[in-house]
């Protein structure tokens, strides 16, 4: 009899996870609390490092979700239960899906930049976070950003909500400053003559093609890099944002007035993970995301027998290391139900 793995998380991690336990033979059933599949995925317009669509990835994952694949869409689990070494999980409205073997795919929330007050977000309208501005990309292809005015200053500032005491997050959220230079390449592109600035405390291009992203962006698109952190971000009644750093570089305070405040806001750990992961009794870290039972050896596994992890819910990633995670969990859970092994 052909077994079945319950799939929970419908982003990247959850699809590639799915497609591949499927194409392995096994039964798969795949629950996403939103009304549709793709996760954060589906928000961002080109991607780094290549700046390739969003939507030629999320193609290939929806390729995927073929007929040996239940889909539950708009669903919200109540209850997860295990009896003789079967799960069944509850959703709100009564039904119960069972399996052998359960995958964790839930993700992580964005951090919410209205908890770093002193930047002004959600008071004053130039100040925005880089997922807005991916919103902006998606929706409105080749416009400015400015409407008609071709000149004009951004601001772009890193670590919000990342390395930050202050909001309990002492974790780099890695993806933010390729995020950062992406996006200044994207709007020099937009509006050849912005000025635009980064406000770091160290650049983080650990990947391969990042760094050369960082020259490009310096050599080709004049875009500078200064090295300080933000102290505060306040409104000019012509609606411009004075911004006030401390260069760490030169150790001299500095004033600069932009039109447009952008803040890279970092990966934070969903409750909704913290909820699922307390009815199964999961690990979480320092940092509040989960953890898998071996860091080096069992990564996608749990110290719950039968139980999956993939994905960003253990963790910033890129996509490319989501879909490498989710081929090993499928592998892991495939494994599992074949040899009873984790
Ligand atoms: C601003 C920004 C830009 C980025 N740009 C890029 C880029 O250009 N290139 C790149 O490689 N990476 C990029 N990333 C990273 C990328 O977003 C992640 O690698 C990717 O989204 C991880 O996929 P995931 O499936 O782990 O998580 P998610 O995308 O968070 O998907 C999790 C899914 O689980 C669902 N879910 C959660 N809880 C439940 C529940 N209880 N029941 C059912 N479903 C649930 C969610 O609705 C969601 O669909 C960016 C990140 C940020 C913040
Ligand atoms: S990736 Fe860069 S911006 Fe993001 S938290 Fe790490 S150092 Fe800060």
């Amino acid at each position: 009899m052909s077994k079945t793995a319950i799939i929970i998380g419908g982003g990247v991690a959850g699809m590639e996870t799915a497609g591949q336990l499927n194409r392995l033979g096994i039964e798969v059933v795949l629950i996403e609390k939103q009304a549709s599949l793709g996760g954060h995925l589906k928000n961002w317009d080109r991607l780094f490092p290549d700046r390739r669509e969003s939507q030629e990835v999320f193609d290939y994952l929806e390729k995927g979700m073929n007929d040996g694949i239940s889909l539950y869409l708009n669903a919200t689990i109540s209850d997860i239960r295990e009896a003789g070494g079967k799960f069944t999980v509850i959703l709100e409205d009564g039904r119960e899906l069972s399996s052998d073997a359960l995958v964790l795919a839930t993700g992580y929330d964005l951090f919410d930049a209205r908890k770093k007050e002193e930047y002004g977000f959600g008071i004053y309208d130039n100040v925005i976070t880089s997922a807005e501005l991916e919103e902006f990309f998606r929706n409105n292809k080749q416009k400015n950003l400015f409407e008609g005015v071709q000149s004009k200053r951004v601001g772009i500032v890193h670590c919000v909500g990342s390395r930050d005491e202050k909001v309990g997050n002492l974790y780099c959220s890695k993806l933010c400053c390729v995020t950062g230079v992406k996006q200044a390449i994207e709007i020099r592109e937009l509006m050849p003559d912005a000025e635009i600035f980064c406000f770091y405390m160290d650049l983080r291009m650990f990947d391969r093609h990042f760094e050369e992203m960082y020259y490009e962006a310096q050599e080709k698109w004049g875009i500078r890099f200064i090295r300080g952190r933000l102290s505060e971000a306040a409104e000019n009644p012509d609606h411009t944002i004075l911004v006030k750093v401390e260069d760490t570089l030169t150790g001299l305070p500095l004033k600069m007035k932009v039109d447009l405040l952008i803040l890279l806001v970092g990966f934070v750990p969903s409750p909704e993970t913290k909820r699922l992961a307390g009815m199964l009794g999961l690990k979480e870290g320092d940092d509040r995301f989960l953890c898998p039972s071996d860091e080096h050896l069992l990564p996608n596994s749990t110290d719950h027998p039968g139980v999956f992890l993939a994905g960003t819910l253990k963790g910033p990633a890129s996509i490319a290391a989501t879909i490498v995670d989710a081929r090993a969990a499928a592998l892991q859970v495939a494994e599992y139900l074949v040899n009873g092994e984790r």
